[in-house]
């Protein structure tokens, strides 16, 4: 008889959706996982959420992208447009090109589909997810992960999941560490297809799904089609604009009539969106700055996702870094032998060997993206003029 195999028990905080990638490709790898997270029951807050090619690369390689992709639509192109009229400054090609040039598609798909894809299959694969589970503390050396009600949960590895506000990284910092603010809201709204299809103008952006951008003075909007299954379209807008939350409300309930008052001499397209709106809430937009180290010294304590690298959602990439995180250490911890307990050293080193290919990745991609809310929210004249130009030269080389 073989000796039975072994097996680490690695413990995440956070379902979210880098947490569920993280679980996905380590219980893929063979060893066992617990997420423990705060909520009562599982889900993703906010509508739609763009899947780029080199996240979707991975969705494959998870062996899930089918599921995802059935759920999902396939935008054409983006289209940048001005704000005042509408007009298009520049296209850029997604479909076939994405396939063509990253062998996976750029895609949209609501956050409670794609949440529930990862739900189900890191369930299929044996990973413990339990719910009203809110960390308040860990012992890094141990690991050991203390909960609100009390009760502990031991583990050989501890993976901080949690997000924007990360207890987690707040233990591993020993301070309170807020997200910095970065000047800017967003209004999140959504409109049925069935309501844009009364306004003929309104008909190319649900007959031509696209990526629609409106780049406008100190702000922009983004809109896209999702389909629900079984239900009819949705269209998915985030409207950027100088944040007037008032202190420590991050998340409040918004007035329609001030969003669109914000956008009332915007392109008449848009203006007709927003007129067929009857919800919306402003989210602050958060980011962090680099951290000295993501792990601790005991080498039983990592971070990922918006704990460690919270951006401001411009490239939209802030899910596709925590899925690319996920996914790496899972692959790195399949390369623990199973025949033994590891030697001591062999985690840390994993750790750093994550830490080093992830950090400066996703350190340039909060960069870019903030780099971003200066080009797409340029006010009228010569830089705006020189900008738009560029753009047009985009067009003629897509990603040049
Ligand atoms: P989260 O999704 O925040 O998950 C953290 C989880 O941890 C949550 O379930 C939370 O309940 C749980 N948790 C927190 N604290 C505790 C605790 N103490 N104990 C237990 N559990 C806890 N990204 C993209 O890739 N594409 C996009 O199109 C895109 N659009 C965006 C649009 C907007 C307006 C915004 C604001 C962001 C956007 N993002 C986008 C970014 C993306 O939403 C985040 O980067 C991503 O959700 C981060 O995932 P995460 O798993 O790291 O954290």
């Amino acid at each position: 008889m073989s000796p039975p195999e072994f097996q680490l028990h690695i413990a995440i905080v956070g379902a979210g959706l880098g947490g569920l990638a993280a679980a996905i490709s380590i219980a893929q790898s063979g060893h066992r996982v617990t997420i423990l997270e705060q909520a009562p029951e599982l889900g993703e807050v906010g509508a739609g959420i763009q899947i780029p090619p080199n996240s979707s690369r991975i969705l494959k390689r998870l062996g899930i992208l089918s599921k995802v992709e059935a759920l999902s639509v396939r935008p054409h192109e983006f289209v940048l447009r001005s704000y005042r009229d509408g007009k298009v400054l520049s296209t850029q090609p997604l479909l076939p090109y994405c396939e063509e040039r990253y062998g996976a598609p750029y895609l949209h798909i609501h956050r409670a589909d794609y949440h529930r894809v990862l739900v189900n299959e890191a369930r299929r694969l044996g990973v413990a997810i339990q719910l009203n589970a809110k960390v308040t503390g860990i012992d890094f050396e141990k690991p050991e992960i203390k909960l609100a009600d009390g009760s502990t949960l031991a583990a050989d590895l501890v993976i901080g999941a949690d997000g924007l506000k990360s207890v987690c990284r707040e233990q591993l910092l020993g301070k309170k560490d807020p997200p910095k603010l970065t000047g800017d809201l967003a209004y999140r709204v959504t409109i049925p297809a069935s309501a844009m299809l009364q306004h003929p103008s309104l008909l190319p952006l649900i007959e031509n799904p696209a990526v629609n951008f409106w780049l406008g003075p100190s702000s922009h909007c983004v809109g896209y089609l999702l389909k629900r299954e079984g239900g009819e379209g949705i269209y998915n807008m985030v409207l950027a604009c100088p944040d007037n939350l008032p202190e420590l409300v991050n998340t409040a309930k918004a007035d329609l009539q001030e969003m669109r008052d914000f956008f009332s001499g915007w392109d008449e397209n848009l203006r007709l969106l927003l007129g067929l709106v009857d919800d919306t809430s402003k989210w602050r937009l958060m980011n962090s700055e680099e951290l000295a180290s993501w792990a601790h010294p005991s080498g039983k304590f990592v971070l990922l996702g918006d704990a460690c690298h919270a951006t401001l959602p411009y490239l939209a990439s802030g899910a596709a870094m925590a899925v690319e995180d996920g996914y790496l250490l899972g692959r790195l911890l399949s390369k623990i032998p199973r025949s033994a307990p590891p030697p001591a050293f062999l985690l840390p080193d994993i750790l750093t060997i994550y830490e080093t290919v992830r950090k400066p990745r996703t350190t340039r991609v909060v960069k870019q993206s903030s780099h971003y809310q200066q080009i797409f929210h340029m006010h009228d004249g010569p830089l705006q003029r020189e900008r738009d130009r560029q753009l047009l030269r985009y067009q003629q080389e897509p990603y040049a």
